[in-house]
């Protein structure tokens, strides 16, 4: 995850253990049961330490090791696929991708709510209730937020999650069990046994133990949990501005991006996004014994399904109006997005009693909060020069605050956008929160143009560099392709020292205009090369101030490589990208090898770019154009020599003199251990791997079906170890 590093040797011990053992394993007598037991074992090890660290947020074991664990889970079952289970840990990483979703009818229809736009329609709900059940006194309500996502019902069977669908019409959704089953706070299965009793939790330092009293649960039991499937705001932020990055369309809100995640056909795409799940109700249920809706939250709770605690006891309307005034007040406070508060009669036999009427319950309604526009006046359109170039229109609005916030600015997205809604410089317009997060304008108010107005016209140059402006065919971003803009290297600039990249403390925006707009740094290399002296010329700067931002920029020079690889910029190659570049080149010297290879010279499948699973021909393209240009390379040459690290976290368990700075190339296909694990055992003993044979290769080590790098490593003279040989290498 990142790149924590191991805290004791007992890995590395374990890693030469299995070493032993495997040789001894026949082909044709696998050891079975003693593989089963194994990946029993890594499950519960893998479903403790997720629990630890996702519901509970202490995690005893670091990334790194969590990492292990689920690899080797993923390599044993990639070996014995038999053993595969749907509760297996390794499902939430994404089936494969389907062509379409199977419908799935619900046994218990999914309602809609009434909706209550008032207090005073509140109070009428209360009356209507009361009235219905011919008591005059205090009704117990429960008072829950309203999360603005997707519901989504979860089926439960013998407490394994089986069926997970979307509400759809109420009576038949999709089916997206693949997809439901990569959101990491939704259990896979449930602490639950017949009678709704739970196991006992394990004591701390103990490992959970799933698989007991698995006899026991063969007695049927059938529970359907119901919720909402919705994005927190801030991995909607995160991953809005990733697919900025990537030039890729912005989600609107964080309702419409988990709706684009669930409804994804690759589960693994579902997987990337940030998905939560709160639970708020029951539908087809056996075995489970509660009398209200605050004993049911309770149970979910117990269960280990994420139940929102927010949810309030209310007793009489007026309370919960006093609740309702409180989420309002509060919701631009919370971590997600609501857009209301639900309010359900507590009692499940009042529940009963009032029935239902005309397809919506008759216990329960929606207090829907109202819409987050203001109206002001567009006093100018300009345009943001972004990292890549990408021109964003952007409207400049006369102050106006929308609950509790000042806009003066919304975007216009692009081009097209601003077209179709053909927003001018003097109109009046509506605007809101989009999400919560980026403002943008609803509509113009047309009644409210002023008369001599006339559309808007983008210039034809860079608002920053005067540079020329192109749109390519098939994109919406309009851009700046002058390499030296500086609008655009200060956007770089920013980004490379951001948390996800260089995370260069007290280098933020403000400082990296001043560093560029003084003719300081021309290219993001050149922070590693600013004085004290310097620094001391800029607005603001003080002896402590000067000597905090040096000290932070020296300790940006030991990041490992995919923090700089994702520093670098290159289109389309973010955080994640950067990290499976990183392990698979370790320094930069093997990836700008790997990108300098001309292309011609390798058939597809050899190509060291294109080998890699998550890099397809636009990012590989993307990639090699980076470092074909001349002053990316010198740029790198001036990172090298400031001393900036220039290659991954190596955890060097066993080191060995055989191995060490001696670099390894796999060919063919290995029989006793998967490629990756062969090139950790060499890292781990301090030896470099590569995916291409060139005259700094030490070994290829050439498995059965070997192709052309055997045949180029003969041809430079290069030992060529059998797997066997490579074998006993490992184990002299
Ligand atoms: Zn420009």
């Amino acid at each position: 995850m990142n790149g924590l590093r191991p805290t004791s040797r007992t890995r590395g011990a374990k890693r030469d253990d299995r070493l032993e053992a495997r040789p001894q394993m026949k082909p044709e007598q696998p050891q079975e049961k003693s593989v089963q037991e194994e990946i029993i074992e890594l499950r519960k090890q893998i479903e403790w330490h997720s629990k630890l660290y996702y519901q509970k947020d202490s995690p005893e074991i670091s990334d790194w090791e969590f990492d292990q664990l689920f690899k080797r889970l993923l390599e044993l079952e990639a070996q014995y696929p038999h053993f595969v289970t749907p509760d297996s840990p390794s499902q939430r990483v994404g089936a494969a991708p389907s062509l379409e979703f199977k419908q799935v009818t619900h046994r218990i229809p999914m309602q809609s709510l009434q909706n209550a736009m008032s207090e005073a329609e509140l109070v009428a709900f209360d009356e209507r209730v009361r009235k219905a059940i011919e008591k005059h006194k205090e009704i117990t309500y429960v008072v829950e937020p309203k999360f603005d996502g997707l519901s989504a019902s979860l089926t439960y069977e013998n407490g394994l999650l089986t069926i997970a669908a979307t509400r759809g019409d109420g009576s038949t959704g999709e089916d997206v069990t693949a997809n439901v089953r990569t959101i990491k706070s939704i259990p896979l299965r449930l602490d639950f046994k017949k009678n709704g009793k739970r196991r006992p939790e394990p004591a701390s330092g103990q490992t959970l133990d799933l698989f007991a009293d698995l006899e026991d649960e063969q007695v049927e039991s059938i529970l359907e949990i119901r919720g909402e499937i919705f994005m927190p705001i801030e991995g909607f932020n995160a991953l809005n501005e990733a697919r900025a990055a990537k030039n890729e369309p912005l989600f609107a809100n964080p309702r419409n991006a988990a709706a684009g995640a669930l409804r994804q056909l690759d589960p693994k795409v579902t997987a990337s996004r940030p998905l939560d799940f709160s639970a708020y109700a029951i539908g087809e249920s056996k075995g489970i014994d509660v009398n209200s809706q605050w004993e049911l939250l309770a149970l979910l709770k117990e269960l280990g399904m994420p139940v929102s605690d927010l949810a309030r006891k209310a007793i009489g309307i007026a309370a919960v109006i006093e609740l309702c005034r409180e989420f309002a007040k509060n919701r631009d406070s919370l971590p997600f997005d609501i857009d209301g508060v639900v309010i359900k009669v507590d009692s499940f036999a009042l529940q009963a009693e009032l029935g239902e009427i005309s397809r919506s319950p008759r216990w329960a309604i929606a207090f829907k909060f109202p819409p987050r526009r203001e109206t002001t006046q567009v006093v100018g359109i300009t345009e943001q020069v972004g990292r890549t170039g990408t021109l964003t229109p952007v409207a400049e609005l006369a102050p106006v605050r929308v609950s509790g916030v000042v806009i003066t600015r919304a975007t216009l997205h692009n081009e097209d956008e601003l077209r179709r809604k053909d927003v001018r410089i003097g109109d009046t317009v509506e605007v809101q929160r989009a999400g919560d997060v980026i403002p943008e304008i609803v509509r113009v108010i047309l009644e409210k143009r002023p008369q001599d107005s006339k559309p808007f016209v983008l210039a034809t140059q860079c608002p920053s560099c005067q540079g020329p402006i192109v749109r390519s065919e098939g994109e919406s971003a309009r851009r700046c392709i002058n390499a030296s803009c500086p609008a655009q290297l200060k956007e770089h600039l920013t980004h490379f020292a951001s948390k996800r990249a260089m995370d260069i403390e007290n280098l933020g925006s403000a400082l990296a205009d001043q560093l560029v707009d003084k003719g300081l740094v021309r290219n993001v290399a050149d922070i590693f090369y600013i004085t004290y002296e310097q620094l001391l010329t800029l607005d603001g700067f003080a002896d402590k101030s000067a000597t905090n931002v040096l000290a932070s920029i020296d300790v940006a020079k030991q990041r490992p490589l995919a923090r700089l690889i994702t520093g670098l910029g290159i289109k389309g190659v973010d955080e994640g990208l950067a990290r499976v570049l990183a392990d698979e080149f370790h320094t930069m010297e093997d990836l700008e090898q790997a990108a300098l290879t001309p292309l011609e010279a390798n058939s597809k499948a050899e190509d060291p770019l294109l080998n890699i699973t998550d890099v397809g021909q636009v990012i590989a393209l993307s990639i090699r154009d980076w470092f074909a240009q001349d002053s990316n390379r010198a740029m790198l040459t001036l990172l090298r020599n400031a001393g900036v690290r220039m290659d991954s976290d190596v955890s060097i368990i066993e080191r060995d003199d055989r191995f060490l700075g001696k670099t390894f190339v796999f060919t063919g296909t290995l029989t006793k251990f998967g490629r990756k694990e062969a090139e950790e055992l060499v890292r781990q003993r301090g030896g470099k791997t590569s995916s291409s044979v060139s005259q700094k290769t030490d070994y290829v080590v050439a498995g059965t079906e070997a192709g052309s790098k055997k045949t180029k490593a003969e041809k430079l003279g290069i030992t060529i170890l059998s797997e066997q040989e490579f074998l006993d290498m490992l184990q002299d």
